[in-house]
């Protein structure tokens, strides 16, 4: 589903070009619950903004579904984005001026458009599947981080995204709030279908995944698949 042939990423910096992201291919299907791991710098964000069309490569191809989404331009990104994926942080990303209802309720708005009652239905199930339903009208300064992130999960979900890409979200957190989170994307995976691809640092994360790719520098040095599920 997704495909990322011979991606490379140089920071141009004064006279100093820095080459962050070296011949980075990959293939990741349908369903993949996969993380990016490797040491602070080598990498992992720049790919995961490249392969979720936020970002895009200095050289290379991504196609996500046999589109070729690298030689899109910054509007048709955020169209395809907006349409075919979500994204999860570290640092949450809410609207703190938004409840958590209309957190979620957000890009169903601003990118997919839809009336009223299908917003309501969607919003409202999700809030029930992040367990948030008696916290729908706070507001985020007023809930705990792990319960950000299960915002952050439903308003990535709400679209109904084929690929959920998540960097270090679970950084934030306690490790017992850390492990429920990665338990609700994993039953998201399970009852969706989707793909989650993770960059992480978090041995909790890389303990539950099926795959683990190695960065260092920039360079894949591992790709190991193995079953936890
Ligand atoms: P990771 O997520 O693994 O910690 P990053 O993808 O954030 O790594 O960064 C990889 C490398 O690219 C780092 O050396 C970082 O300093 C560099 N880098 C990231 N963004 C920029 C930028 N906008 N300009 C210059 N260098 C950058
Ligand atoms: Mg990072």
């Amino acid at each position: 589903m997704i495909k990322a042939k011979n991606l490379n990423k140089t920071y141009q910096i004064g006279e100093l070009s820095l080459e962050v992201i070296k011949n980075f291919s990959i293939e990741i299907d349908k369903g993949e619950f996969i993380a990016i791991i490797g040491p602070s710098g080598s990498g992992k964000s720049t790919v995961l903004n490249m392969l979720g069309c936020l970002d895009t490569p200095t050289s290379g191809e991504v196609i996500i579904d046999d589109v070729v989404i690298s030689d899109m331009n910054k509007h048709q990104l955020a169209q395809f984005r907006g349409q075919h994926i979500g994204f999860i942080f570290q640092s949450f990303n809410l609207i703190p001026v938004l409840s958590v209802y209309e957190n979620i309720e957000y890009p169903l708005i601003m990118i997919l458009n839809l009336p009223e009652e299908e917003r309501k239905k969607r919003v409202l199930n999700l809030l029930k599947e992040v367990d948030m339903l008696d916290q729908k009208d706070k507001f985020p300064e007023q809930i705990s981080g792990g319960q950000k992130q299960r915002v952050a999960i439903a308003r990535a979900l709400v679209t109904n995204p084929k690929i959920i890409f998540a960097d270090e979200p679970t950084a934030n957190l306690d490790s017992k709030t850390a492990n429920q989170v990665i338990a609700l994307m994993r039953k998201t995976q399970k009852d969706y279908n989707s793909s989650f691809i993770f960059a992480t640092h978090d041995e909790k994360i890389v303990a539950n995944v099926d795959r683990v790719v190695t960065l260092v520098d920039g360079e894949i040095v591992k790709d190991e698949t193995r079953s936890v599920s």
